[in-house]
């Protein structure tokens, strides 16, 4: 049924802005469900809460069978209405009645039917039962047994469960009283050691903004915890690099010392590709070659002609490989 008006008709003269389908052709909106309703009785779908045998055809009803039963307020506890279900067996002609209890919270059944008892034995299952003052004749705890040896037998367990039950209710009274025997001072703990806390965070925040703008970096970089592991882990990569500054620098001394013996040309200390250059020194390695003590004969001249500068050069060079004298330093320097 689709489209306009979903296939039903209306007059002409009717405006359905007065005037309700339903009630054009003199129905309730609950259809057929409403049948009863001048009886204050509603066709609701009710499905049994647990099992029941039938007193009609004594046949076994499941949990969960669903049936059009007749809902109807029958009473209130207190403000809270009390509903039955009067539903047909769907395997006889019998009428058997539901009612829910608002005071057990639960349902009974009121007529028709037997209900198969199947409570939840709380304590047998490793729980705690809650009970309640007054459980009402439809209670099965209440019920005690017909049979007097039965009766003996539940008084005993009573008892018995009571014992333990004091056991368990004064341990954890004495729990809760250990918790709550003077929330003023529990009280003022927390609220103290929240307080300490918050002023360290405070103080870790600040230390950790100087931080940031003294090497640079903005909010986003997040700084390190500190603690023994990363402490100790910065000191080791500052000793690493602190090593390898102290080899550097060992390299450029003796390449300097080569240089002012005149071991070594200039071009050849420059580092190579690769290499770091020394860091810490703003001066080139050819400059200070020129300002170490060397003889005035390595000095390369400012002035003259390149061929001048090569024949100076090349009697240097000539009395660098005679010199006995110089010989003895360079081996010896080589040695190191
Ligand atoms: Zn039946």
């Amino acid at each position: 049924m689709q489209g306009f008006n979903m296939g039903r008709y209306r007059p002409y003269d009717s405006d359905p802005r007065k005037e309700s389908f339903n009630s054009l052709v003199g129905k309730h909106p609950l259809g057929d469900r409403a049948r009863k309703l001048d009886q204050g009785i509603l066709i609701v779908r009710f499905e049994l809460p647990f099992n029941v045998w039938c007193d009609g055809c004594k046949n076994h009803i499941g949990q969960g069978v669903r049936y059009n039963a007749e809902k109807k307020k029958v009473g209130s506890y207190l403000s809270t209405p009390i509903w039955s279900f009067r539903c047909k067996c769907h395997l006889c002609s019998n009428w058997f009645e539901v009612r829910t209890d608002p005071q057990n919270t639960r349902y009974v059944v009121e007529s028709g039917a037997r209900q198969q008892n199947q409570e939840w034995d709380a304590d047998a299952n490793g729980s705690f039962s809650i009970e309640l003052g007054d459980a009402g004749p439809s209670s099965s705890k209440a019920e005690a047994p017909k049979d007097p040896f039965a009766a003996l037998e539940k008084a005993n367990k009573d008892k018995t469960q009571a014992k333990t039950s004091a056991d368990r209710i004064a341990e954890l009274e004495e729990f809760s009283e250990s918790r709550w025997s003077d929330p003023y001072t529990l009280n003022s703990t927390l609220r103290r050691q929240l307080r300490k806390e918050k002023r360290a965070l405070i103080r870790e925040g600040e230390a950790d903004d100087a931080v940031r703008k003294r090497i640079g970096w903005t909010n986003d970089f997040p700084l390190a915890k500190e603690d023994e592991g990363t402490r100790d882990q910065a000191m080791q990569a500052w000793r690493q690099e602190k090593g390898k500054q102290r080899e550097e620098n060992a390299k450029f001394k003796f390449d300097r010392d080569k240089l002012s013996l005149g071991l070594a040309t200039p071009r050849n200390t420059v580092p190579r590709c690769g290499e770091r250059a020394r860091p810490s020194s703003s001066l080139s390695a050819s400059a200070i070659a020129v300002r170490g003590p060397s003889k005035p004969t390595h000095k390369r001249s400012a002035t003259g002609s390149p061929a001048q500068q090569l024949a100076a050069k090349l009697a240097s060079n000539t009395r660098r490989r005679r010199d006995p004298f110089l010989q003895v330093v360079r081996d010896s320097v080589s040695r190191k």
